[in-house]
């Protein structure tokens, strides 16, 4: 359920959310956006009102997993705003969206870019706003939520990239935050064919991982074909196919946010 946040917290363009949500990684091609994506169409089937912000300046996702018709962020010149693109009514920001060439930033630059894009979006009245986080724990991660009081993580690995010390540094960073980890997914854990259940990169020791930081869900997230393609197709996976077997975790997913 969302939490509301005290307004007075919120820079002025956040004040209209519930709840914000961030998903985060701690090494790249774990699969954060196609969670992201996935978790924000899910809640907007369940009938909330949702934004993605792809916080990830340097390879940002969004414009490919998600096809609206404007691919265009809009000004409002007056009150210097950014108006958010839309894809089946859930609300979008991304740089890939900003009519710009891949960054070549440094950090502090990246965080000032990040800062505006996030606070100046007139986002409107939303029940959840999902973070896209750039991957890692590092200054700009950082700095990201210190200026969002974040409701909830929710941290994605995959088995062979999981380990205690790398997903105890994102668990770290948020509890110093004081926002909760709801819940790890494990994604990529398995694939089923000729009626076995292969692991393909080893069984993780997710159950481990939440036990020793108290995180209170765990998500096996299998490989599914259909998962990558409709992530390049820009239409996620739960949209697609809202009945199949990732719908189904992404819906335990959403009710735990
Ligand atoms: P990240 O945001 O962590 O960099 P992405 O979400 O972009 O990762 O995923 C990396 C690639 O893996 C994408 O091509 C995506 O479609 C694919 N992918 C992610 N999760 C799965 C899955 N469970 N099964 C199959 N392909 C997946």
């Amino acid at each position: 359920p969302a939490r509301p946040l005290f307004a007075e917290q919120l820079p002025a363009g956040l004040q209209t959310i519930s709840s914000i949500v961030a998903v985060s990684s701690c090494k790249g091609g774990v699969g954060k956006s196609t969670v992201a994506v996935n978790l924000a169409y899910t809640l907007a089937d369940m009938g909330a009102r949702v934004g993605i912000f792809d916080a990830d300046v340097y390879g940002p996702s969004l414009p490919t997993m998600v096809s609206p018709e404007n691919r265009l962020l809009e000004m409002n010149p007056e009150k210097r705003t950014i108006i958010p693109t839309e894809y089946l009514g859930v609300k979008l920001v991304s740089f890939g969206f900003a009519g710009q060439g891949r960054a070549i930033m440094r950090g502090p630059m990246v965080s000032g870019v990040i800062n505006q894009l996030l606070t100046t979006t007139e986002w409107g009245e939303l029940d959840y706003l999902i973070i896209d986080m750039p991957p890692g724990t590092g200054d700009i991660q950082l700095t990201l939520c210190q200026i969002v009081p974040l409701t909830a993580a929710v941290i994605v690995t995959t088995p062979q990239k999981l380990s205690f010390i790398d997903v105890a540094k994102g668990v770290r960073m948020f509890s110093k935050l004081k926002v909760p980890c709801v819940a790890v997914v494990e994604n990529m854990c398995h694939f089923d064919a000729d009626g076995k259940r292969y692991y393909p990169f080893g069984r993780g020791s997710g159950s481990q991982v939440v036990q020793q930081f108290g995180i209170p869900h765990l998500f096996d997230m299998p490989i599914r074909p259909t998962l990558s393609a409709s992530g390049d197709s820009g239409m996620p996976e739960v949209v697609a196919d809202p009945q199949g077997e990732a719908s189904k975790i992404f819906q335990d997913l959403g009710v735990c946010v």
